[in-house]
């Protein structure tokens, strides 16, 4: 609405000050965190990847304030985050991360989210921001067709690959029980990651009636066991609805059968949702595609930008085959919004999603992809793919290394090689001494796992700063280790 100056103005209501920040103000923000930023950047490939203690208790509490009564000035505030706070973390953005799933951060989304959060439109309803709701809608229908998913496909941006696979197992439950899901039943293996079964819970399935599957000795969905849990459910008066299989298993990287899966799973009627979190986007490269085969077959599809897409923390996704199922699941109107669109191109979030006000997430994933268009990222995913295979081919020219998950993408999984016969306590005694010494040089940090009892070193190559240099890194720093252990 225009102003016009035609009143007396009021003024007996004095405007508080402070929160419209002037020009000079933002501008002087913003560089003064550049300055803290760029040194940190910059310096990322010689700072040690992780501390070797993390802040216990006692440091935490430290760290408690009290309600902020008082104005502080930003150089106070920052040193707080810098100095303070930020040490006693594992330093996730470095080369070296491998543990857990690594998620690197390009730069690019935190612009992205500058942008987003200053502009600070309501992508939610498409009839009021429509344009940026549609650069949403891109991201989300070029992620659909990565996949290979149909043109009848839809999906939405979550905050992680968590609320993806509860968001899959809401629509799934809706679409296949209605109201009524209480003798439903969901198969899933037991190297599936541990969201699955919380989002089988959040969903209100009943635990007793999650089945969790043994795997194969490549730690993949077993179909013959898959077969009988299915038929004894029959046979007990349960209605099984949803297979979960992984494309790529947090753990150890294994992908489940998933051609075989589907037709399983199209067979029986179950819907078929697709955990790929790590893996899918490795689909974007030959060798993914062709490892990742039969995910196109999916009723819905979970990925994480922020594993394999490089970008920071905070963004994860929903793909589900038939745009009706998702709308089902989630329609709901009010009088006080605006109407959805009546367009079947037209998306609107709210619709087709838990969430109604949330931010712009889309931009910190259309930025980079436009900037630097897919083939960048493609090459990228080569590299981890090209980096894990060469690992592999390393470690097992190494007499005392035992590989135990060989990379199907770009996670594998080691352990050291022990005479037959000792005990599995004596056994994983020594790969955890080794894991202990690997990470105590503070160039690479690993995470450990249990694959069938046995204690295993993973390696997750998965960010976009590690290269063969830091991998170079890890064989000296593995070899180093078994040598101070004597081995
Ligand atoms: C990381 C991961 C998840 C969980 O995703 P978040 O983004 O951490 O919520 C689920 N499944 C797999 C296979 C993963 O690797």
């Amino acid at each position: 609405m225009p102003t016009g100056n035609s009143a007396p103005v009021p003024a007996h209501i004095p405007a508080p000050d402070g929160l419209e920040l002037d020009e000079a103000h933002m501008r002087h923000l913003v560089s003064t965190v550049m300055d803290r930023l760029m040194p940190i950047l910059a310096d990322l490939p010689t700072q040690p990847v992780h501390q070797p203690e993390l802040a216990g208790a006692d440091e935490l509490q430290a760290l408690i304030e009290p309600v902020p009564e008082q104005a502080s000035n930003l150089d106070d505030l920052l040193k707080r985050l810098f100095s303070d706070c930020l040490p006693s973390s594992l330093n996730a953005t470095s080369p070296g991360f491998m543990g857990y799933v690594p998620g690197g951060g390009l730069f690019h989304a935190a612009v992205a989210d500058l942008l987003a959060d200053t502009l600070n439109r309501y992508v939610g309803v498409s009839a009021v921001a429509g344009g940026f709701a549609q650069l949403e809608a891109n991201v989300l229908r070029w992620f659909c067709q990565f996949m290979g998913l149909p043109q009848t496909a839809a999906g939405f941006l979550t905050s992680g690959g968590s609320l993806a696979n509860w968001s899959a197992v809401v629509v799934a439950r809706h679409h296949q029980l209605g109201e009524e899901f209480s003798r439903g039943t969901l198969y899933t293996s037991d190297q599936a990651h541990h969201c699955v079964a919380k989002a089988a819970k959040l969903a209100g399935i009943p635990s007793s009636n999650l089945r969790v599957l043994p795997c194969d000795e490549k730690q993949r969905l077993s179909l013959p066991h898959l077969q009988e849990a299915v038929t004894a459910d029959r046979a007990s008066g349960f209605t099984p609805f949803m297979l979960v299989v992984s494309a790529g298993t947090t753990n150890t990287g294994a992908v489940d059968p998933l051609d075989v899966c589907a037709e399983f799973a199209a067979e029986q009627g179950l819907w078929l949702h697709v955990d790929a979190a790590y893996g899918g986007f490795f689909r974007l490269t030959e060798r993914g595609e062709r490892g990742l085969h039969g995910i196109e077959r999916a009723d819905s599809i979970a990925l994480d930008p922020h594993k394999t897409l490089f970008l920071p923390y905070g963004t994860g996704a929903l793909l589900v085959r038939e745009a009706a199922h998702l709308k089902a699941a989630h329609a709901s109107t009010a009088d006080y919004l605006p109407a959805a669109s009546a367009h079947e191109d037209v998306w609107d979030f709210g619709d087709v999603s838990p969430e109604l006000t949330r931010p712009f997430r889309g931009l910190r994933v259309w930025l980079p992809l436009r900037l630097h268009g897919v083939g960048v990222f493609r090459e990228y995913l080569n590299e981890k793919l090209d980096l894990a295979a060469w690992l592999a081919q390393e470690l097992s020219e190494i007499p005392q290394l035992e590989l135990i998950a060989p990379p199907q993408l770009s996670i594998l999984a080691f352990a050291v090689r022990t005479p037959a016969g000792q005990s599995d306590a004596v056994r994983n005694e020594v790969t955890e001494a080794l894991l202990r010494a690997v990470n105590a040089r503070q160039r690479v940090m690993l995470t450990g796992t249990s694959v069938g009892g046995r204690f295993v070193i993973r390696v997750a190559i998965v960010s976009f700063r590690t290269h063969q240099v830091r991998i170079h890194m890890l064989l000296e720093d593995i070899k180093l280790g078994l040598r101070e252990l004597g081995l």
